[in-house]
């Protein structure tokens, strides 16, 4: 069985006592024993006050980006070794918003990639297509070369270590939610490509989150679909009555 996985991404939102009030919120409304593994990701700033009011529950707190570099001189970066000092071994790597205003390209990705996966982190690896890409009918082949450019050779035993987010670029923040068919779609592509490069088993046991516009009112339907494992989400992840009410849409 695969893992359940419902993420919020809180972005550049929430200062320190504005993050404190949401952990609150979210400690109170969790139920203890939700059918998802539970994660947020808070800023740099905000990860270990967040890690520390999160240690007696199962959520699990991760990054929302790392540099590919052990250690050094990269002035306003952070390290895998930085984000295992304070307690995160997860990391969000290749979000749309860091591909389009950071320039993050696959081959970087998969630098920041390996790099996490030699220190035993948990990476929650984002992609998908731009709108341009959809209309044009190339969206199975753009997602086909970010899996594998960043990913595919990564041996075997690293994929217990990753999770896939399928994030149409179209739909994040935007209100626009791919249909849960449309979702469904390329999860099944995303398997089938895990299938032919990797192998049944890696496909078959990794989880492939969907994300974009993910709310209370369509969690359910999305998360139905038979090859969607959960969300990552973002706007709705900064309520805490909304963020709960998605993780409990299975
Ligand atoms: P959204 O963001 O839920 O606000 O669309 C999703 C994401 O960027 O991960």
């Amino acid at each position: 069985m695969r893992e359940k996985i419902v993420a919020g991404n809180w972005k550049m939102n929430n200062d320190l006592a504005e993050t404190e009030e949401l952990l609150g919120k979210l400690k109170l409304q969790m139920v203890k024993d939700p059918e998802a593994t539970v994660m947020v990701a808070p800023s740099f700033t905000n990860l270990y006050p967040t890690f520390q009011a999160l240690k007696d529950t199962p959520v699990i707190v991760a990054a929302q980006n790392m540099h590919e570099s052990e250690k050094g001189a990269f002035t306003g970066e952070v390290s895998a070794e930085m984000l295992k000092s304070v307690g995160v071994t997860t990391v969000i790597l290749g979000h749309s918003e860091r591909r389009a205003y950071f320039h993050e390209t696959n081959e970087l990705l998969a630098k920041k990639v390996q790099t996490a996966i030699d220190k035993e982190m948990t990476v929650i690896f984002c992609f998908g297509e731009e709108l341009e890409d959809r209309k044009n009918d190339r969206h199975f082949d753009l997602v086909e070369s970010q899996l594998k450019e960043s990913l595919f050779n990564l041996p075997k035993s690293a994929w217990k270590n990753i999770i896939l987010a399928y994030e149409p670029v179209w739909a994040i923040g935007t209100g626009e939610t791919a249909s849960p068919e449309q979702a469904q779609e390329m999860h099944k592509h995303i398997r089938t490509l895990l299938e032919k490069n990797i192998g049944k088993e890696v496909a078959e046991n990794t989880s492939i989150l969907y994300g974009g516009s993910v709310k209370p009112n369509n969690a359910k339907e999305i998360f139905a679909k038979e090859d969607v494992d959960g969300g990552l989400i973002g706007g709705a992840s900064l309520n805490a009555v909304d963020f709960v009410e998605i993780v409990n849409s299975f």
